[in-house]
């Protein structure tokens, strides 16, 4: 999801610079996206596909590694 969509279901951050968890490089907010993780590294873009009790919470990717470990991981989107 977008971070105007993270926002809307998790409330605003307190972080005003975020950094891809793939690269390390430091985010713009209108590009990046948030994927949920779970224990076995699955990736997530959308709530609910990962269960409560097996998700490490939610990181955030630049545009281009986004659609790079998604489709590492398989992850439907
Ligand atoms: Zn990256």
């Amino acid at each position: 999801m977008n971070h105007q969509q993270f926002i809307a279901l998790h409330g605003e951050t307190d972080d005003t610079e975020f950094q891809c968890k793939c690269c390390g490089r430091e985010l713009n907010t209108r590009t990046m996206v948030w994927f949920e993780k779970a224990t076995n590294g699955d990736l997530a873009a959308k709530p609910g596909l990962i269960a409560a009790d097996q998700s490490q919470g939610w990181f955030t990717y630049g545009a281009a590694c986004s659609r790079k470990v998604l489709l590492k991981k398989g992850v439907a989107a």
